[in-house]
């Protein structure tokens, strides 16, 4: 984690992250990666709800926390979410709209390339583009690519010219 603090969807560099595994369950013995409440996973928590220790584990205190800018958690899915300036969000949406410099807009998504929803390195990331419904009408599709993708467009439009 670099010491620069997320921010919210502003035209910032792209993130140099070295992304370490947000710590898990709190639970020494236990290495579940994902944590339920209060800290620990649902397996640990139910255990120590029976037992009656769940007051006798270092936790933090029961009911809402205030999150802190900066701070990342796994999500019961297992995405890393982030608590930005402006609100809380999944990191990887976080780290590409920093790297377009521009929030993500409706209709784009950020896939895990290998497959790891907490691997939010951005050469790990890439943005697809799926609108919902699936398929779209081209002359919907026109103003999205001509605003969000016109270098790419010139680009081949110019390759076209060449090959012409
Ligand atoms: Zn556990």
């Amino acid at each position: 984690m670099t010491a620069d603090r997320p921010t919210g969807t502003g035209p910032v560099p792209a993130p140099e992250y070295t992304l370490e595994r947000p710590p898990g369950c709190l639970v020494e013995e236990c290495d579940n990666p994902r944590t339920w409440m209060r800290g620990v996973c649902k397996q640990c928590f139910m255990a120590l709800r029976r037992s009656g220790d769940l007051d006798a584990v270092a936790l933090p205190p029961a009911g809402k926390r205030q999150r802190v800018v900066g701070e990342r958690w796994m999500d019961y899915a297992g995405y890393v979410m982030v608590c930005t300036d402006t609100g809380v969000e999944p990191e990887h949406r976080n780290v590409m709209s920093r790297h377009l410099g521009r929030p993500l807009v409706r209709g784009e998504n950020v896939h895990h390339i290998n497959g790891d929803r907490a691997d939010n390195r951005l050469e790990n990331l890439e943005p697809w583009f799926s609108a919902q419904p699936a398929g779209q009408r081209i002359d919907q599709l026109l103003p999205y690519v001509a605003t969000f993708h016109r270098e790419a467009v010139l680009d081949l439009i110019a390759k076209a010219g060449d090959a012409a």
